[in-house]
């Protein structure tokens, strides 16, 4: 962990764009309470395909105007070049220069694969577009990305992002610290000097983050899923349990030199408070 420590933490929090009406609104009181922790920025998440790229935009530019800077995701799965330059083109002009760029998964039913491969591809060419502008962030696994054979090829992957020009790495949520202290390590031995910031899914429901755990390949261990299961329905238990743990698992990460925390709000503010609360930042 000795190479995270020398980078100055970052902290930042992660929305999805509203979908509705009564959603923006409860997004912007979302943003007002977590704006009062001082991020150094908000997020905003994109539909692969760019299902929601207006949505991003708007979301993005609303969140910049007051005043602590927002970083939108970019996928390039199911895109073109020119799609891209141009979104590139229209964050530049709002004076947003930090971006996190991702390959994204294909919708079901979408067949085109789009022009660029790989998130590496993605980060070449925001740079070959905007130089250093951008202020570029990639994902990373410490429990290795479903699709890839190993780890070993997951970890030569990420490295080709970072040599491709990215300037730091958002991990996939995780609640095993060791796999980010392995992961870091693997990190050092392959030569990858980027601040590789943990992210952190505060939990809230359980058969939600289940579901969703399956699917983005993020374990979540026997004990904390056996605990998990123990309350049943009882929505307030589960919530105030996963302060706990996700509090413990934060502590230990910055305790070890984690270089920040990236928070899944999943539009939700009291959860990330409660936790923010307990690490007394
Ligand atoms: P890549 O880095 O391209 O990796 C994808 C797979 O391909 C991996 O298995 C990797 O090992 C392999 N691979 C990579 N490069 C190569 C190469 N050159 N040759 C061969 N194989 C290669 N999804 C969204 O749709 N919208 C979002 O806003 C969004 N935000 C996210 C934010 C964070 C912090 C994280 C961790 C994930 C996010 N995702 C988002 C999910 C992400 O798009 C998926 O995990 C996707 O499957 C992989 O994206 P990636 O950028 O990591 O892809």
């Amino acid at each position: 962990m000795e190479s995270q420590k020398k980078f100055s933490r970052s902290f930042s929090f992660e929305f999805y764009p509203p979908k509705s009406e009564e959603g923006a609104a409860s997004l912007i009181k979302v943003h007002n309470e977590l704006a009062q922790l001082k991020p150094d920025y908000f997020s905003v998440t994109f539909g692969a395909g760019g299902s929601t790229r207006d949505k991003t935009f708007e979301s993005v530019v609303a969140i910049q105007q007051k005043g602590i800077p927002a970083a939108p995701h970019l996928s390039c799965v199911a895109s073109s070049r020119d799609s891209i330059r141009e979104i590139l083109k229209n964050y530049q002009t709002q004076g947003v220069n930090k971006i996190v760029a991702l390959r994204g998964d294909l919708p079901s039913g979408m067949m085109s694969l789009g022009e660029l491969r790989h998130a590496n591809e993605l980060v070449a060419l925001i740079r070959q577009e905007s130089g250093e502008y951008f202020q570029i962030h990639v994902a990373a696994y410490p429990e290795v990305h479903p699709q890839a054979a190993n780890a070993a090829q997951d970890l030569k992957h990420f490295k080709l992002k970072v040599e491709a020009g990215a300037d730091a790495a958002i991990t996939q949520y995780f609640y095993s610290p060791e796999a980010y202290f392995h992961f870091i390590e693997a990190c050092e031995i392959a030569s990858i000097d980027i601040p590789i910031v943990p992210g952190i899914m505060p939990i809230t429901n359980y058969s939600q983050l289940f579901r969703f755990s399956e699917m983005c390949g993020a374990d979540i261990p026997r004990w904390l899923r056996k605990r998990l299961e123990g309350f049943g329905d009882d929505r307030q238990s589960i919530q105030a349990f996963g302060v706990d743990v996700v509090s413990e698992l934060c502590q230990r990460l910055l305790d070890n030199g984690a270089p920040g925390l990236h928070f899944y709000t999943m539009n939700q503010s009291a959860p990330t408070l409660a936790i923010w609360k307990n690490l007394q930042l």
